[in-house]
């Protein structure tokens, strides 16, 4: 296929919010290098998905909590396709609801290594890429931040709410960075949205017990919060960065 195809990198692609982007991706004509932690069978059906609908798109294991794998990751786009042109910061985790006087080390390290760690350190090797400075061709990166960085949802995750204000900032400062080196840094804040990523904080039913308390009466989906990282990577923000953009149905 074409090496010309423009080629963008979602972390934690392989299901939720990451593959919504990745499928939205792919039919916007990128390559897609669909990264996955754990679950290979979701990362490997939705490639199949993709190229199914004649897009082009591979599965690429990786823990953005570890800089080996990530680097190793980057080192598979190089690989696979030759080029860099958009990362979606997406790959984050929740925990079991608690208070911060509950909360042990082990928990607040793993938050901050996954959520905030790794996506300066894919942000590292993207710009490594992507920025003229470095002899890139510029490029796009979009941070995954929530809306509970505002809100800092007390007593079910303050260390989540927390980690996700870290990427409000980073979002701010790396635009900043590297805004005359032909690279773009924005970041959406997702109100609740229907994923899997409730069940996997111990509460399946999250969606549906604050639905009443949400201004449209309803969670977004995937797709919703999809065509706004779209529209950020696209050329078409050619003059946005630094921008956070609420996609929380008013919440
Ligand atoms: P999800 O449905 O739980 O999906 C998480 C995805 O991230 C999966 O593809 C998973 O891969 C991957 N992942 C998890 N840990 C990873 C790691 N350490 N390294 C690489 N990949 C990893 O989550 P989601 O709801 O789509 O959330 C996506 C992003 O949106 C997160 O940053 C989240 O904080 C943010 N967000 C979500 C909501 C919401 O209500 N859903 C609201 C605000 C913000 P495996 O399948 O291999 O585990």
């Amino acid at each position: 296929m074409s090496a010309a195809k423009k080629v963008l990198l979602v972390t934690g692609g392989s299901r939720g919010i990451g593959a919504a982007v990745c499928r939205l991706g792919a039919a916007a004509g990128y390559r897609i290098a669909v990264n996955y932690a754990a679950n290979e069978a979701a990362a490997k059906a939705l490639v199949a998905e993709i190229e199914a609908a004649g897009g082009e798109a591979f599965a690429v294991n990786g823990d953005v909590g570890v800089e080996a794998d990530i680097v190793a990751m980057f080192e598979a786009v190089d690989r696979d396709y030759g080029r860099l042109d958009a990362l979606v910061n997406n790959a984050g985790v929740v925990d079991v609801k608690a208070r911060v006087d509950e909360m042990s080390l082990a928990r607040l390290e793993r938050m901050m290594r996954i959520n905030v760690v790794g996506s300066f350190l894919c942000a590292r090797e993207a710009v490594r890429r992507m920025s003229s400075k470095n002899g890139g061709q510029g490029g796009a990166i979009v941070n995954i931040s929530s809306a509970a960085s505002i809100h800092g949802s007390p007593g079910e995750y303050v260390d989540y709410a927390a980690s996700k204000a870290a990427i409000d900032t980073f979002t701010l400062g790396l635009a900043r960075e590297v805004a005359t080196e032909g690279v773009r840094v924005n970041a959406i804040r997702p109100g609740i949205i229907d994923t899997e990523i409730h069940a996997s904080g111990g509460q399946p039913d999250r969606v549906e017990r604050f639905r009443d308390m949400l201004p449209m009466k309803r969670a977004g989906t995937a797709d919703e919060v999809a065509h706004a990282v779209l529209y950020l990577l696209s050329d078409e923000a050619s003059y946005t960065t630094g921008a956070i953009l609420n996609v929380s149905g008013g919440r």
